[in-house]
């Protein structure tokens, strides 16, 4: 099967622009009547949904936590991108575009990341409007930072609390259209499965967390903006919450999977400092604006960081990458550090940690032009590891940190079943192999704002209204099959709890699919998984009932969807046999150790089908073609 990305034709610059005049419109008056169910209210679900709901639609959105305040988005620290170009330092929507497709490592659609580029300036207007407190220089302007993978100030800031900020924003907006009564707001509720009807996504199926009842929901249109999967490894900087169940449920239903070996990992985390923990810390990258990243010269050196003179440090990013230094993108500063470690030459308990040094930037800055720039990430690192980072550097070492592979979408952001939508970090669209910091925000607000509310009226303009109700058979089916779902998790009643569980899948997944793989390795991962899944379903213990808050059942089912999702997960990881982004495959690396594409054979999105439990999922490809873009080996030297 061919997947068709539904990209418009014409120069690039301008395929946005005529794809919205293409697009068919819902007369003011009938959008009303037209129902969409939003499942996720971080930043992509609250934009989607108070968007929507602005421009007349009836709106029901959902979310586990209990106000969609508290989406995991409040926790992004660094920053926002856009091409505005306010330093005059030679940034462009080109040259967004550019780095972000270099950045991807020529994994991604030219023409989604060109279309991103130019919303991203869209972005900060409309944000700055809505009042979000971004960082502003002396004369008033809004000020700019830089990030990885650019030589351009293009990150726009609100210190470091800028998802919080733009959260604050977006959920505003929201809470408007609930006191409206056009967005139904339904907190502390889990979607549990996707319902389909004669091939068509009409709507889902949730439980309510504080009681239990399991309910259906029927629209127009689907939206899943549920965020992204890296809580698979167990330990991440992502929010406990954070989940595969949604996604993967529609990928049960029909949906194409894409990507999922693409994972992000950050470099700058505080250590993992024992077995007690079940999330990780990241330190924003825009601390590499300053900071500078060293290990010692000498294998354990002993020595406390201030007592090791210049002569005896290596800096090692600004050796190997001189021109980018310690903004290096991610996945090259993350296994550069993994290097060093491996060498016998981290620092710390275990020696997994390096250096993030403010010596230098508090001579020149003084502490207070530190503490102004990066206040509130020195106090929680000073709150977290004990260490004040004025005196002392801050230790840091790479973790798991978001999640570029998602449901498949096309250039509308529409999976490949009709009527359902993918927004956010939920699906696989725009960052190709690897991320830049400061673009998922864009990307997230960029779908929710500006993109989907035009590509989905085309669809309803052109589908008309739906005429089924939740009393149709697939609604009670799939009703029936969550609640027989739910009973035998409660039924097993056996020995080990789910967290272990999900600690022993994410162990397996970090040691043999995270900062570097090879065969060997995701072969094994590929055995042991279904071990580990044969026996949860055999051994793991869920107390409590059903008709209750219960948080051992909620996790029971995202573990399960983790266990079956790991694997897919590990089979991409298997198949695609070159290096690229955050997917380094040890068996394709240049004689320097960096990484090695192989754009004769993968030049393509890799699009997983769901074939049936028990059977291995199928491949679909989606060839990449660059026309704008020369494919060249990313170099950041
Ligand atoms: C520590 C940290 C710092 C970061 N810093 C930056 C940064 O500086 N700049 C940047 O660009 N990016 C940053 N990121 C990445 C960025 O924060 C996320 O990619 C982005 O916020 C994801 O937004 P989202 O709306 O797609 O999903 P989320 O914010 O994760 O929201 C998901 C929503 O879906 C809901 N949900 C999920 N599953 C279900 C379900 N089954 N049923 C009902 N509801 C469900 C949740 O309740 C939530 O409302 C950072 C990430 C982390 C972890």
């Amino acid at each position: 099967m061919s997947l068709n990305a539904n990209i418009p034709s014409g120069p690039l610059a301008e395929k946005w622009d005529k794809h919205k005049f293409d697009l068919k419109l819902v007369n003011p008056a009938n959008k009303r009547r037209f129902s969409m169910i939003v499942v996720g209210s971080g930043l992509a679900g609250a934009s989607a949904a108070a968007t929507l709901a602005e421009l007349g639609y009836g709106v029901k959105c959902f979310c586990f936590q209990d106000s969609p305040r508290r989406a995991h988005s409040i926790a992004a620290q660094g920053g926002i991108n856009a091409a505005k170009n306010y330093p005059n330092d030679g940034d462009s929507i080109q040259r967004l575009f550019y780095d972000t497709i270099k950045g991807g490592d020529f994994r991604s659609r030219e023409a989604n990341v060109y279309r991103l580029a130019q919303i991203s300036n869209q972005i900060i207007d409309q944000c700055a409007a809505q009042g979000v407190p971004f960082a502003r220089e002396y004369g008033g302007l809004l000020e700019n930072r830089s990030f990885g993978g650019a030589l351009v100030s293009r990150t726009f800031y609100a210190r470091g609390q800028t998802g919080q900020q733009l959260l604050l924003g977006a959920y505003q907006a929201l809470e408007r259209q609930i006191g409206l009564k056009t967005v139904q707001m339904f907190p502390r509720t889990e979607m549990l499965d996707l319902v389909m009807v004669d091939g068509q996504t009409r709507g889902i199926v949730t439980r309510n967390l504080l009681t239990g009842r399991v309910e259906s929901h029927a629209a127009d249109a689907v939206v899943l903006a549920t965020g992204g999967y890296g809580n698979a490894f167990y330990l991440s900087t992502n929010a406990i919450g954070c989940n595969a169940t949604a996604i993967f449920r529609a990928y049960k239903k029909g949906a194409f999977f894409a990507n999922p070996c693409y994972t992000q990992i950050h470099p700058t985390c505080i250590p993992v400092s024992g077995d007690h923990q079940s999330k990780l810390t990241l330190m924003s990258e825009s601390l590499r604006n300053d900071g500078r990243v060293w290990v010692p010269k000498r294998k354990g050196d002993p020595r406390s960081p201030d007592q090791i003179p210049e002569a005896d440090r290596d800096y090692y990013l600004e050796r190997k990458y001189p021109t980018y230094g310690n903004l290096a993108p991610r996945d090259i500063a993350s296994r550069a550090a993994k290097q060093v470690c491996d060498e016998g030459r981290g620092v710390g308990p275990g020696g997994r940690g390096v250096y993030l040094d403010f010596t230098e930037a508090i001579e020149r800055l003084g502490k207070s032009g530190v503490c102004e720039r990066y206040g509130n990430l020195f106090d929680m690192y000073q709150r977290i590891t004990g260490e004040d980072p004025y005196q002392f550097p801050m230790r840091i070492y790479p973790a798991m940190h978001y999640t570029m592979g998602g449901l498949w979408v096309d250039y509308n952001l529409m999976s490949n079943l009709p009527g359902l939508y993918v927004i956010g970090e939920a699906n696989f669209s725009d960052h190709g192999a690897n991320r830049l910091g400061a673009s998922a925000l864009m990307q997230g607000l960029a779908d929710g704002y500006f993109i989907l509310p035009y590509t989905l009226s085309d669809a309803l303009a052109r589908a008309g209204q739906t005429k089924i109700t939740t009393d149709h058979p697939e609604f009670k089916k799939a009703e029936k099959d969550v609640q027989n779902r739910l009973q035998k998790f409660l039924s097993i009643k056996g020995k080990r709890t789910v967290k272990s569980f999900h600690r022993e899948l994410g162990t397996l997944l970090w040691e043999n699919c995270g900062m570097s793989r090879n065969a060997a390795g995701l072969r094994k991962a590929l055995a042991r998984i279904p071990e580990i899944r044969a026996e949860f379903w055999r051994n793991v213990n869920v107390l409590g009932e059903k008709e209750e808050l219960n948080q051992t059942l909620e996790k029971a089912g995202r573990v399960a969807d983790f266990l079956e999702f790991g694997e897919l997960l590990v089979q991409d990881a298997l198949h695609r046999s070159e290096s690229c982004g955050g997917h380094f495959r040890e068996e394709s690396q240049t004689d320097e150790g960096e990484a090695k594409r192989d754009d004769a054979n993968f030049s393509y999105v890799a699009a997983w089908e769901h074939a049936g439990d028990g059977k291995p999922a199928v491949l679909h490809k989606e060839p990449l073609t660059f026309d704008a873009v020369q494919l060249a080996a990313r170099s950041y030297k």
